[in-house]
């Protein structure tokens, strides 16, 4: 399984900011000690040609180039330097490797970090300055590589960036299940959304996996996927909401996996996010998922 980590281009973050950053780092060593067969690679930059794929040339600029209005600032999140706009790049590109090495070995690969789902064509918001796996998506199409490309968003927050951006592209298929009563508190029209009340466990959780896949056969035969595993359904995390275990988010995984393989379906997976208390527990459900894809190649050549 071939690997793409950023965790080296620290974005700095005052002290007490409540943004995970951590987690990067220590998933990669945790793969690193354990997963002798999983590949860690640096990838490159994602351009500003890339980024043009997802996002407008003035909202690129200002971002570039430091000049977000106040109100932007604040709805990203994280403080302006030039450091962020570097590592916001490579976690693009990070996903951009991982789409391409997925498919060119038809099978699965990984970005450590990614699933900025927040971030609009035209504003950056809730930690997200690059939709990665809208560039990504456009990206694989635009070098032929995949037509019909799923965007499966399973982190617990919608991405309302990455629905708005793909609303009306018909060969992206955006379907999330996300927490009806969590941010973002004005959602978007994902091709296909399903919402879960607060406190919903593994049984509630895997019926709804069901029902969305059953609904995603039913309305789009894609040739890739991309899968946004995020952490933070899981039951201790702080901004979650739901109460899915971590063995509901192993079995979430192992479902999206099976289907995957079923369909021969190539999957670029990126992390999305987890925001647990102690924060080995995040890193524990990013590694389960990294792992499960490691061990069981989807080998669909
Ligand atoms: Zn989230």
């Amino acid at each position: 399984l071939e690997a793409f980590y950023t965790d080296h281009f620290v974005l700095p973050l005052p002290p007490g900011h409540r943004f995970p950053m951590s987690k990067y780092r220590m998933l990669r060593d945790k793969i690193s000690a354990a997963l002798t067969n999983v590949t860690l690679n640096e990838p490159p930059e994602a351009s500003d040609g890339q980024l043009a794929l997802a996002h407008t040339p003035s909202y690129i600029d200002r971002l570039v180039e430091g000049k977000l209005s106040s109100l932007e600032q604040r709805a990203l999140g994280f403080p302006w330097s030039p450091a962020m706009v570097v590592r916001s790049r490579r976690s693009t590109g990070a996903t951009i490797a991982a789409c391409r090495a997925a498919l060119a070995s038809r099978s699965s690969a990984v970005n450590l970090a990614g699933g900025t789902h927040h971030a609009f064509a035209d504003r950056a918001e809730g930690f997200c300055c690059f939709n990665d796996v809208a560039v990504a998506a456009r990206l694989m199409q635009a070098e032929r590589r995949a037509k019909r490309i799923l965007i499966l968003d399973l982190d617990v927050h919608q991405g309302n960036g990455t629905a708005n951006i793909l609303a009306n592209d018909d060969s992206v298929f955006t379907a999330s299940i996300h927490g009806a009563n969590n941010y973002p508190f004005r959602k978007e029209l994902s091709h296909l959304d399903i919402g879960l009340p607060d406190g919903t466990d593994d049984l509630g959780y895997e019926a709804a996996l069901n029902q969305l896949l059953a609904q995603i056969d039913s309305r789009f035969n894609p040739d890739f996927m991309i899968y946004l595993a995020g952490a933070d359904i899981y039951i201790k995390d702080r901004l979650g909401k739901l109460a899915v275990s971590i063995d509901g988010i192993s079995r979430r995984d192992q479902l999206v996996f099976d289907w995957a393989k079923q369909r021969a379906l190539p999957v670029a997976i990126a992390m999305g996010g987890g925001y647990c208390p102690q924060i080995d527990d995040t890193v524990q459900i990013h590694f389960n998922t990294v792992a499960l894809f490691a061990k069981y190649s989807l080998d669909l050549s």
